[in-house]
C-alpha cells in the first residue's frame, strides 16, 4: 500500500514514509493510493477488543509493520484508556447513542489518534537511532493530547508552544503537570496564530529542522485519520447486523479530521446511512454542506473552542476524493482559498448533512440533554444534540468529557462535572517554558534541549 499526495507531485510513500513527514513536500497531504474493503471482515471483526481491531485495521494499511507489532502497538496505545470498551457506545433512548471518545488520558477524542502516533514516533526514533523533537503549537487539545501521546517516551523531546492567557487553565495544566523531562510547554505572548506562525517558521529552516530531526505535530499526518476510523467501525460493529445501514453519525466538526475518518470508513465499506457535520457558529462547513460554497471568515470564540476553525485543514483530503483525485484541480481550488475567493463545489454526495448551534443554542441544548436523559455532554459533543434526523438511528460521537468545560456545563444543568484526572492536576506545580516571540529564541530552546 502507497500513500499519495492531494497535490499529485509527491513520489508514492510507505505508510511508515507518510508517517514520519507528517505533511506531503509538495505541500499536499497523503491518503492511501486505494481503500480496501473491509465488508468481509466485519464478521470476525466483531468479537475482537478496541486494541485488537485497531490492529487488524491498521495491517491493512501498513503492511510494513509486522501484525504482531502492529498488536502490541495498540495494546499499549489503549492501554492508558479509563473504560474496558475503550470507546463505549452508550444508548440513551431507542434511536439515539453516544459513542464516547473520552476516555483517554486528556478527556478528548484526539487520544485515540495522538496516543499511538506518539508510539510511532518512538519506533521511528528506535530504528534511526536518532532522537526526534516533535514541535506544534496548540490553543489546547490537540497539544495536551500530544503530549500525553509522547511523554516518558524515549527517543522523543516534545515542544508545545501556546498562546501565554489564552488557554483554558485546565488545559494548560495537562501541558504543563505532567513531571515529565522530556516535555516542554512553552508559553509565547500573542495569540495562537502567533504560536502558529513561529512554528511553521522554525520549519522553513531546512538545516534546523534536519540538524534536530523535528517532527510536526497537526492535525494532517494520515496516522491519525486511520485511527479515527477505528472507532466508527468498533461503534457499528456493537449493533445488530439490521440496523447498521441506518445510522446517522453525527460529528462536532472544526479541522474536518474526525468525520473524515466516518466517511473513509464507510468508502471501505463501512455501512452507515449519513454523516452529519455539526458546527458551531463558525460555520463554514455547515454553509458548504448546506450551499456548496467554501467561503472562510473571521474566527469568533465559543463556548466549543476546539472547533473554533477558519480553513478546515483536513477538508483536502475530501476535496480531493470530491474531485475524483484530480490533483491538479485541487491545486487550483487551495489557491483560490487561500486568496480568500469564495469557490463552489460539486454537490457532495447525498450522504452528508450539517447543523449549526450558536453559544446560546450549545447552552440550552446541554441543558435540554440533561433534562431528556440525564446525560451530560461537553459544549462540542452538545452541538450534536440539534435537528436529529428522524430517519435515521443517530450515533452522536462525544468528543470531551464535560469536565474540561466546567463553567458552561455547570451554568446549564446546576451540576459540576468533575473528573479524578483533571482534580489531582489542579493540585500539581505547573512547569513552563514561557519564551519571547522570536523564532531565534525558539531555535535556541530546542537545540539546548535535544
Ligand atoms: C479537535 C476537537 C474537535 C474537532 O475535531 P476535528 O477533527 O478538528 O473536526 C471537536 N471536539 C473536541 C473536543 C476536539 O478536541
Amino acid at each position: 500500500m502507497q500513500y499519495l499526495s492531494t497535490r499529485g507531485q509527491t513520489q508514492p510513500h510507505s505508510f511508515s514514509e507518510a508517517v514520519e513527514a507528517g505533511l506531503a513536500p509538495d505541500g499536499g497531504l497523503f491518503l492511501p493510493e486505494s481503500f480496501p474493503d473491509i465488508r468481509s471482515h466485519l464478521n470476525d471483526w466483531q468479537s475482537l477488543t478496541y486494541p485488537q481491531l485497531a490492529a487488524e485495521f491498521f495491517q491493512l494499511f501498513a503492511p510494513d509493520i509486522s501484525s504482531e507489532e502492529w498488536h502490541s502497538l495498540t495494546a499499549q496505545a489503549y492501554s492508558k484508556f479509563d473504560s474496558p470498551d475503550v470507546a463505549p457506545l452508550r444508548q440513551l433512548d431507542e434511536k439515539t447513542y453516544v459513542l464516547e471518545l473520552f476516555h483517554g488520558p486528556t478527556l478528548a477524542f484526539k487520544d485515540f489518534a495522538l496516543q499511538l502516533l506518539g508510539l510511532l514516533y518512538k519506533r521511528l526514533a528506535t530504528q534511526s537511532g536518532k532522537t526526534l523533537a516533535v514541535l506544534g503549537a496548540t490553543s489546547g487539545d490537540t497539544g495536551s493530547a500530544a503530549i500525553h501521546g509522547c511523554l516518558g517516551q524515549d527517543g522523543i523531546n516534545i515542544f508545545i508552544l501556546y498562546p501565554n492567557g489564552r488557554v483554558a487553565p485546565l488545559q494548560e495544566r495537562q501541558m504543563a503537570c505532567t513531571d515529565a523531562s522530556n516535555v516542554f510547554a512553552i508559553p509565547i505572548p500573542g495569540t495562537f496564530d502567533d504560536a502558529q506562525a513561529l512554528v511553521k517558521e522554525t520549519f522553513g529552516d531546512p538545516a534546523f529542522t534536519a540538524a534536530h530531526n523535528l517532527s510536526a505535530v497537526n492535525s494532517i499526518n494520515i496516522a491519525r485519520v486511520l485511527a479515527q476510523c477505528v472507532y466508527y467501525i468498533w461503534a457499528t460493529l456493537r449493533l445488530p447486523e439490521n440496523l447498521r445501514d441506518q445510522v446517522e453519525f453525527v460529528v462536532p466538526t472544526g479541522n474536518f479530521g474526525n468525520v473524515l475518518a466516518g466517511f473513509l470508513a464507510h468508502q471501505m465499506g463501512m455501512p452507515a446511512k449519513r454523516f452529519r457535520v455539526a458546527t458551531n457558529q463558525n460555520d463554514i462547513l455547515h454553509r458548504f454542506f448546506t450551499n456548496g460554497e467554501y467561503r472562510q471568515g473571521d474566527v469568533f470564540p465559543s463556548f466549543a473552542p476546539s472547533m473554533d476553525i477558519q480553513a478546515a485543514s483536513n477538508f483536502e483530503r475530501f476535496l480531493y476524493l470530491l474531485l475524483n483525485k484530480d490533483s491538479t484541480r485541487v491545486r487550483e481550488l487551495i489557491a483560490q482559498m487561500k486568496s480568500g475567493t469564495p469557490v463552489t463545489l460539486p454537490e457532495p454526495r447525498g450522504i452528508f448533512r450539517a447543523s449549526r448551534l450558536d453559544d446560546a443554542g450549545i447552552a440550552a441544548t446541554i441543558a435540554d440533554v440533561w433534562q431528556q436523559y440525564g446525560y451530560i455532554a461537553d459544549p462540542h459533543t452538545a452541538c450534536g444534540f440539534t435537528d436529529m434526523a428522524p430517519d435515521a438511528i443517530s450515533i452522536v460521537l462525544a468528543t470531551a468529557h464535560p469536565a474540561k468545560f466546567p463553567e458552561v456545563v455547570q451554568q446549564a444543568t446546576g451540576v459540576d462535572p468533575t473528573h479524578p484526572t483533571l482534580e489531582a492536576l489542579k493540585l500539581l506545580p505547573l512547569r513552563t517554558h514561557p519564551l519571547p516571540a522570536t523564532v531565534d529564541s525558539i531555535k535556541t530552546f530546542i537545540a539546548e534541549h535535544s
